[in-house]
């Protein structure tokens, strides 16, 4: 791995709001927002909904730059890779396809897709169009797609969300895998408790408006048991206890 995130990634938002608009006066996101994350850490963002953690995660992907502050990456070549809460592939293209186009120009080899199609279970589903695949696998290929580019940086944003627990689950232990596989810095957002025990090293939880960093946790989980559903439970009534 290239050493280009050797650095901390560091998150300083004095203030971002949203303009005004007809009928709605200017409003206050984030304020005094201060995030150092160290390379290769898996830092889950959670907290209630319109709280800010999408907003958040645009300023760190350099979408939003409509704000006080500044993001440094960790260094000048970093690879940034997110992966929305709809996996957003693209209806007219196959699979393969759709995980080729992350790729630089020129480097769509097949195998190297097809080995990732493997990792992520989808294998044999390279020429299928999205449609036919159920939500689940869709995002199963959103995830092959946010891994083959090896980013330096990974943000998810709610990627799970809104899937039956088994189908959710099993996704958790394929993410898990992928990053024991290839550790890489993330910043994944969900509201889910136990999914952010299960994955996280750290847990950041937003406040509601005007929302700053209210709580801070380190995960006491081995990577062996972050699948074990107690040993999860535990963790999570330690971290959430009384919130
Ligand atoms: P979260 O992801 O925690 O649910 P968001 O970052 O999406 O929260 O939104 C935070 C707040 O900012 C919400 O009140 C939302 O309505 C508002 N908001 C988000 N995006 C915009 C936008 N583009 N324009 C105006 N207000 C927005
Ligand atoms: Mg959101």
């Amino acid at each position: 791995m290239s050493d280009v995130t050797s650095r901390p990634l560091k998150i300083r938002v004095a203030r971002k709001s949203y303009p005004a608009v007809a009928g709605r006066d200017e409003q206050v996101v984030l304020k005094d927002i201060s995030i150092d994350i160290e390379p290769r850490s898996f830092v889950v963002l959670t907290g209630p909904s319109g709280s800010g953690k999408s907003t958040l995660l645009n300023i760190v992907a350099g979408l939003d730059q409509d704000y006080e502050g500044e993001v440094d990456l960790g260094g000048p070549d970093v690879n940034i890779g997110y992966i929305f809460q709809s996996p957003r592939l693209l209806p007219w293209r196959t699979v393969g396809e759709n995980i080729a186009l992350a790729l630089p120009d020129g480097d769509s080899r097949h195998d190297r897709i097809e080995e990732m199609l493997r990792h992520v279970g989808l294998d044999g589903f390279s020429s299928q169009y999205p449609e036919r695949l159920s939500l689940g696998m869709q995002r199963r290929a959103a995830l092959a797609r946010g891994f083959i580019t090896e980013p330096d940086v990974l943000l998810m944003d709610e990627p799970f969300v809104s899937l039956d627990d088994p189908t959710a689950q099993g996704l958790r232990e394929l993410l898990i895998g992928l990053w024991n596989r290839r550790p890489t810095t993330v910043i994944f957002i969900t509201h889910d408790r136990t999914e952010a025990v299960m994955l996280g090293t750290r847990i950041l939880r937003l406040s509601g408006a005007n929302a700053t960093i209210v709580q801070e946790e380190t995960v006491r989980l081995s990577p062996s048991e972050r699948t074990d559903r107690d040993k999860v439970r535990a963790e999570q009534n330690r971290i959430f206890e009384g919130t």
